[in-house]
């Protein structure tokens, strides 16, 4: 449920804004980290919150690997490419790295 904060920002003319800093800190939001946007165009409203990439089959946060513009966990990619890669192959694919 989104409540208003009474926050009203002003984008500069590169369209930037800056989050308050009591904000980020109750979104866990630190410089550096990504951040993903939501939008909703029948409400015409635009939300955030910190990113964290999970495998998009089973969701694991680990060991995670960037496929085009989606992340598979090692685990995942070797059962679905087992037969068509082999294992070095694949652990050859560099893992996302949040830091
Ligand atoms: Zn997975």
């Amino acid at each position: 449920m989104l409540h208003e904060t009474g926050i009203i920002l002003k984008p500069d003319d590169l369209g930037r804004i800056v989050i308050p800093k009591k904000l980020r800190r109750e979104l866990g939001i630190d410089s550096g980290q990504r951040v993903e946007l939501l939008y909703d165009p029948e409400a015409r409203l635009v939300a955030l919150r910190a990113w964290e990439p999970g495998c998009v089959i089973c969701g694991s946060r680990e060991q995670l690997v960037q496929v085009k513009t989606r992340f598979v966990c090692r685990g995942c990619l070797s059962e679905g490419l087992g037969s068509k890669m082999s294992t070095v192959e694949y652990r050859n694919f560099p893992v996302f790295d949040m830091r």
